[in-house]
């Protein structure tokens, strides 16, 4: 529970923003603005705490992430997500990181989130609508697809910045294949024990990869592997 008297969800928000920003997590100033403009609790499921930092349920076997997971992500994309630029969002869950992304990048850039449970195409094009990024979706720099996301969405490829929301066994060859020559991929990797793997692509198309952090995502996998819970 919330114990601030702290008034409004938006002041909240605010100071969840804040207390990230204490703790050292975030230090950019971009990223401050993008998590103060997209309110948090418009993309968790009703009565779920939104600004508590851990993961939360979302149905269907997936999560939302923690606001430092989100954090930490766009920070590692920030100098990806400049006005202009192209941005995709992988297993995009409940649209909040394609909402950061797509505020980021505004109307003259483009965000794409692709997310392989239908229902969690439509609630999350619902939670856009309700923010601050819905002007961005209605505009159509911002949009979300159903698909399988081990395939990227070739349509507005190559991107700069991409997002991978669920751990791949391996980073998938289609992901590295959309990748604009200095782009940045962030996406964690492993099965059980997983790496936050940060992957550049150089100018000369070589991709330079290193480990940020060890984390814990649901599976980057089939519909069906994670409808029957993996
Ligand atoms: N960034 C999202 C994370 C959601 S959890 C958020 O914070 O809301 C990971 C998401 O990846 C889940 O919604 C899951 O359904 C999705 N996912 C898993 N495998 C996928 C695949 N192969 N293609 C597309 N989405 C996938």
């Amino acid at each position: 529970m919330e114990h601030h008297s702290g008034g409004s969800g938006t002041n909240k928000n605010k100071q969840m923003v804040e207390q990230l920003q204490r703790y050292g997590v975030i230090s950019s100033k971009k990223v401050v603005e993008v998590m103060e403009t997209i309110d948090r609790a418009l993309f968790v499921p009703d009565g779920t705490p939104a600004y508590v930092d851990s993961p939360m349920a979302i149905g269907y076997n997936a999560t939302i992430s923690a606001p430092h997971m989100h954090a930490t992500c766009l920070q590692l994309l920030e100098e990806n997500l400049q006005p202009g630029m192209h941005a995709l969002d992988v297993g995009s869950g409940t649209g909040y990181l394609t909402a950061c992304f797509a505020t980021m990048v505004g109307p003259q850039g483009r965000a794409i989130g692709v997310e392989h449970i239908p229902e969690l195409v439509a609630s999350s094009i619902k939670n856009i609508e309700k923010s601050a990024a819905a002007s961005l979706l209605k505009g159509g720099s911002l949009s979300v697809h159903a698909g399988d996301g081990r395939e990227g969405w070739p349509e507005h490829a190559p991107y700069d910045a991409i997002h991978v929301g669920a751990a791949a066994p391996e980073i998938p060859q289609p992901l590295i294949d959309q990748l604009k020559p200095g782009g940045r991929m962030v996406i964690p990797v492993g099965k059980i024990f997983q790496d936050l793997q940060v992957v550049d692509k150089n100018l000369d198309g070589s991709v330079s990869i290193r480990s940020e952090t060890a984390v814990r995502y649901v599976p980057l996998t089939s519909r069906d592997a994670q409808l029957k819970g993996y």
